[in-house]
């Protein structure tokens, strides 16, 4: 089966990016969201993050309005399926929200579509059970940001069918990517072993063994890092690196995994990191400030 028609659900940090270099790859983008706002800011990110590829030389002008045409966007799922081949679903990582959405799409796409996800921890077996496609279901978990990470880790459900697999390791690699097959378990191997890495780093803060910055340098400076794991966490979202602890916490059944209770009292409280303007750091005068009430005190 050739892919050639692909639908992006979600238009927020991932889906955005997902549609981006899906249409710059040459694919048709239908790009769904309930939001008509985040529809609205996807499509001006793209245009500047296509600019951006301009002015470093990696794409011409003609190629970033090939782009930006190959992507029409929707705020009804029924719309935006018809000749569907292949769905990408990334939407919010809420499981009620995917469940739902894979139901949706399961009555409505094509028989021969094939429906992935970008989940960064929600069990592809378990989304593929509220299906009567469970062989074509997958996950295919992009990096952010997503035109410029090279990963992406295809998931295999309990049912996914090789050739499935297969045709999503092909299409990957038509993205300029390095898909890495991996089977369905929590959090998958990225998230397995980056969250215990940043929930290690968030108690060494709690418990006063080191402050933001000296944590965040270790690891910059002693592992090769490009990010401390405290600032990486303010980029992925603290409420989406608390939700995938939980995951592994609750599917893994070991109390490894329970999550650090000062992640636990910045997500109560709003301190969700980049996106929300603070985490460990402030951002909101643009720069990276470091947040005093959540440094540890110097003995
Ligand atoms: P986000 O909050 O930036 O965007 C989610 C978007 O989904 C929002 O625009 C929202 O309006 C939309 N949405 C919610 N319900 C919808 C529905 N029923 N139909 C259509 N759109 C709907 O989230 P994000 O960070 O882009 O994450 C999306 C997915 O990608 C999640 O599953 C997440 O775990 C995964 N992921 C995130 C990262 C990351 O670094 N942020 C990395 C890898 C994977």
């Amino acid at each position: 089966m050739a892919i050639k028609n692909i639908t992006v659900i979600g238009s927020g940090t991932m889906g955005n990016g997902i549609a981006h270099v899906c249409a710059q790859y040459g694919f048709n983008v239908n790009l769904v969201d309930i939001s008509q706002d985040a529809l609205d800011k996807a499509i001006k990110t793209i245009a500047s993050n296509l600019e951006r590829q301009v002015t470093k030389g990696v794409i011409d002008v003609s190629a970033k309005v090939q782009t930006l045409a190959a992507i029409k966007t929707f705020t009804q799922l029924k719309d935006a399926i018809a000749n569907c081949d292949l769905v990408i679903e990334a939407a919010s990582e809420n499981e009620n929200i995917k469940l739902n959405i894979f139901k949706e799409l399961d009555a409505v796409c094509p028989a021969h579509c094939i429906l992935a996800t970008n989940t960064s921890s929600i069990s592809i077996t378990k989304i593929a059970s509220v299906t009567k496609r469970a062989d074509k279901v997958i996950g295919m978990h992009f990096m952010n940001p997503v035109p410029v990470m090279k990963l992406v880790e295809v998931i295999k459900g309990y049912k996914t069918s090789d050739e499935v697999t297969n045709l999503v390791f092909e299409m990957s690699k038509k993205l300029s990517k390095i898909p890495v097959e991996v089977n369905d378990y929590p959090g998958f191997i990225a998230n397995r072993i980056l969250m215990p890495m940043i929930n290690e780093a968030i108690y060494s803060l709690y418990e006063g063994v080191a402050g933001v910055e000296e944590i965040d340098t270790v690891m910059k400076l002693g592992m090769a890092h490009p990010m401390g794991p405290l600032q990486l966490a303010d980029f992925i979202g603290l409420d989406v690196c608390l939700a995938i602890l939980r995951v592994l916490h609750d599917g893994f059944g070991n109390p490894k995994y329970s999550p650090c209770p000062l992640l636990v009292n910045m997500v109560t409280a709003g301190s969700l990191g980049k996106k929300s303007g603070a985490g460990f750091y402030d951002y909101t005068t643009g720069g990276k400030e470091l947040v005093v009430s959540v440094n540890f005190k110097r003995k």
